[in-house]
């Protein structure tokens, strides 16, 4: 008897029907298609343990095991080790490819190509795409060949590539000629296949801040559109909703970075073009990391890789607890642990923080933001922590240091934002409330710490320690 073949499509951190190359690509092979979504345990285990993020993540995989179930698509939701339940699922389906998008992370990289190679020895294909970002790998390159470290530079030459590669751009969705294809699926392949719950997986399921789903993503997306044009003003500002808040749903792949690029060239406004500097950010960590995956483990610069932090164990908690007695640090370390996201701004300052003011190690608070956040992604977070450590690819020089109280002045300057976050200082006045120690009269915090480090004898420290390293070169 002879078996219909499929082609699986392993869908990772491209959780969306719309522009999805890995599936567009599965339907050009002219076989039916199967889906199958995998909660790795081999994965980084922090991510593991992030509930919030899992959380986000199981309701988007349940809304798109229910997009695909209507273009008569079924996905499947395994938990376990890829390397063993991909091959194996594959054998089961009769899969003649396994189709992803992918990965440029070093540990998922050699992770697929294990799996590649398993597939390979059972005369099956794995075809792997690219579509996390627009311009991806070494499509962005220096005259010489060389990947770019310095942004300004990037970002022209990925200005001019994209304009030759992508200069009318369309989604090239076919949905006719899958409607067609899955007509012949196999009865091998169920129709229905069940969703785990999340105990089975290993998390409590939350409810986050983001709502799961493509759906979700295209709503907060349309929400954002409608004052994109006032991002470059508001966009440093925690208290107000002047970012796009669209990092999750991009770090899982529930949006379509092409068609991002594309909406903020169309919009074309003062704003849309700030705003796409920051998608062109992206792809530039993303990139740094490709052509540097040492990255992911020690300093960029190889000049600060000796560095001794002194990583006090109780400075660290304080920080992660929000109870520094620096407000903005405060406000900013409660709203990541309360809710699984901080404003970009304030992900600046409490990285810069850690690093210049408690000195310790950009890599204990890079696992804990790994650990917090809902939209965590290893190049752009590794990317935002070498930057503020001064450690990284055209990252600011080590000599400058953010003032939280000044920051916080300006960047919040009625306050609101910290009396969000701390209610001990609810009460005090914009005056008093970003450094409430320096007021004239003795004032009630409510318990609330006084600030647990002298920041100018700290900033001489972190002089030194990074100038003892600098002339060691
Ligand atoms: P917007 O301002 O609306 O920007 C639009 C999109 O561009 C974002 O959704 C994001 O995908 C991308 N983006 C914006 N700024 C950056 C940037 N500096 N680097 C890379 N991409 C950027 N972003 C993550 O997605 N995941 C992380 O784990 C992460 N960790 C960070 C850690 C530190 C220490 C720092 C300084 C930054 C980090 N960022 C990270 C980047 C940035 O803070 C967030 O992308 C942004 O705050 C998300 O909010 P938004 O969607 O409203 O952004």
């Amino acid at each position: 008897m002879t078996v219909q073949p499929i082609t699986l499509i392993w869908f990772r951190r491209d959780l969306r029907l719309f522009d999805n190359t890995a599936l567009q690509t599965a339907i050009r092979r002219g076989l039916p298609v199967a889906g199958v979504y995998i909660f790795d345990t081999g994965a980084n285990p922090a991510t593991q343990q992030n509930h919030r993020r899992q959380s986000f993540l199981y309701d988007s995989v349940v809304a798109f095991q229910t997009a695909l179930r209507a273009k008569n698509v079924p996905l499947y939701v395994l938990h376990g080790q890829a390397e063993i339940e991909i091959p194996k699922l594959a054998q089961e389906l009769h899969a003649a490819a396994v189709v992803c998008a992918d990965e440029d992370e070093p540990q998922a990289s050699a992770r697929d190509n294990r799996i590649w190679h398993t597939l390979d020895a059972a005369g099956r294909e794995m075809v792997r795409v690219d579509d996390q970002v627009v311009l991806p790998k070494a499509t962005v390159m220096t005259h010489n060949g060389r990947p770019y470290t310095v942004f300004t530079p990037y970002k022209t030459a990925w200005q001019q590539t994209y304009s030759r590669c992508f200069g009318h751009w369309q989604p090239s969705d076919d949905w006719a000629a899958l409607a067609a294809l899955q007509a012949a699926l196999p009865d091998a392949v169920c129709r229905r296949p069940r969703m785990p719950a999340p105990e089975e997986i290993g998390f409590t399921h939350q409810a986050t801040m983001f709502a799961g789903g493509e759906d979700a993503a295209q709503k907060q997306l349309g929400r954002f559109l409608e004052h994109i044009g006032n991002y470059h003003l508001a966009r440093d500002f925690p208290a107000q909703k002047g970012t796009s808040r669209l990092s999750p749903y991009l770090s899982h792949g529930m949006l379509s970075p092409r068609h991002l690029v594309f909406l903020a060239k169309q919009a074309d406004s003062e704003g849309a073009n700030v705003w796409l500097n920051e998608l062109i950010w992206r792809e530039f960590f993303k990139q740094v990391l490709f052509h540097h995956p040492n990255a992911a483990e020690e300093s960029f610069r190889q000049e600060y890789r000796s560095i001794v932090w002194e990583n006090q164990q109780e400075w660290f908690e304080r920080w992660k607890a929000g109870q520094t007695g620096y407000p903005i640090i405060d406000a900013a370390m409660r709203q990541l642990k309360s809710s699984g996201w901080m404003h970009n701004r304030l992900r600046m300052i409490t990285a810069g923080f850690l690093v210049k003011d408690l000195l310790i190690d950009w890599r204990w608070g890079e696992a804990w933001f790994a650990e917090q956040l809902i939209d965590y992604d290893l190049a752009a977070n590794n990317g935002g922590w070498q930057w503020s450590a001064g450690t990284g690819c055209d990252a600011q020089p080590y000599f400058r240091i953010f003032n939280p109280i000044l920051q916080s002045q300006k960047f919040d300057p009625d306050g609101q934002f910290i009396r969000r976050y701390v209610p001990e200082l609810a009460h005090l006045g914009k005056d008093v409330v970003h450094a409430p120690w320096l007021a004239r009269e003795s004032i009630d915090t409510h318990g609330y710490p006084e600030p647990m480090v002298n920041r100018a004898e700290q900033r001489e420290k972190a002089l030194v320690l990074f100038k003892r390293n600098d002339q060691t070169e």
